[in-house]
């Protein structure tokens, strides 16, 4: 549970690869985060650009 991976990049050109402030920075990272009863998992993404940060919704298990 938490997060079950360090950060690492988002592969360019991946529909992942935008971000949401619009700054114009390709350098995405991505961390998971899974809870506590391991049943979903989310993406917590980053933006190296101008340090924006936002999360997606992962499929429930
Ligand atoms: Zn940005």
């Amino acid at each position: 549970m938490g997060y079950e991976t360090d950060w690492t990049d988002v592969e360019k050109g991946s529909p992942d690869c935008d971000c949401p402030a619009k700054c114009g920075s390709a350098d995405i990272e991505v961390r998971e985060w899974e809870s506590s009863d391991g049943g979903h998992t989310d993406y917590h993404y980053r933006c190296k650009g101008c340090g924006k940060d936002w999360w997606a919704e992962g499929a429930d298990a």
